[in-house]
């Protein structure tokens, strides 16, 4: 078999792979593939050639697609935490604790003298004065929670948009 044959074999299986070839074309190529083993071998490399290079094709908007994503919830986050909002929630907190750090004599005084008045035992107003003071955090907490339950349904909203 001559290397014009061999060739215009391997030039119809790139061209049959690109843009096609004529009806005569193919019926030559299958009867020159049924008696070559290296053109046939040919096309199998060049059909698994192929294969790698559409998976990589769809690997890769893939990959795009993550890191868009990544960039979105990165950016999501970013405003939240600019969220006048919640700069709002650290400053009444910081101002609830500092309150409570400079009025903590005045309660415990006031707590005492109640407890003294009432005859409440020692043990019952210490304890009231060590739930006035969680009473900050209790509201951090609450209001953190709700943060993340929101941001839960933000994210989830993100996963799907993307
Ligand atoms: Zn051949």
């Amino acid at each position: 078999m001559s290397e014009k044959i061999h060739d215009r074999a391997l030039h119809l299986i790139a061209q049959a792979r690109v843009e096609g070839i004529t009806e005569a074309d193919s019926t030559w190529l299958r009867a020159h593939l049924e008696e070559c083993e290296f053109c046939t071998g040919h096309v199998q490399q060049t059909d698994r050639a192929l294969r790698s290079l559409r998976s990589a094709s769809i690997q890769l908007p893939q990959g795009l697609a993550s890191r868009t994503q990544f960039r979105v919830r990165l950016r999501a986050q970013e405003l939240r935490e600019r969220e006048p909002g919640r700069r709002a929630l650290w400053v009444a907190c910081a101002a609830s604790w500092a309150f409570g750090l400079v009025s903590a004599p005045y309660v415990w005084g006031l707590f005492q003298w109640f407890g003294q008045r009432t005859g409440v035992p020692k043990m019952v107003w210490e304890v009231g004065f060590g739930l006035w003071w969680t009473i900050p955090a209790l509201f951090a907490a609450a209001v953190l929670l709700m943060e993340n339950s929101r941001k839960g349904e933000q994210s989830d909203w993100i996963d799907q948009g993307n």
